[in-house]
């Protein structure tokens, strides 16, 4: 049985969706195989799936859609 890394907690098989964020630049990547830990929620992908994760963020693909994303500043109501 598979432990994860970082607690040692017992790691399940998931399709999550993965985001990316590089400065200002997102991407989401709906509908990826991945593996979660049922204790912490850290999300671990086998090394063929990051390799093709990576390709999604160099832009190799096209996009199914795009969305809004609507942003709030914390600071802004203190
Ligand atoms: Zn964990």
């Amino acid at each position: 049985m598979k432990k994860c890394v970082f607690c040692g907690g017992h790691v399940e098989k998931a399709i999550v969706t993965f985001t990316y964020k590089d400065d200002d630049k997102y991407l989401i990547v709906e509908h990826v195989p991945a593996e979660v830990c049922a204790k912490c929620g850290e999300k671990m992908y086998s090394p063929d799936i990051t390799d093709e994760l990576l390709k999604f963020a160099k832009n190799k693909f096209k996009p199914v859609k795009t969305i809004k994303v609507p942003v709030f500043d914390f600071a802004v109501h203190q």
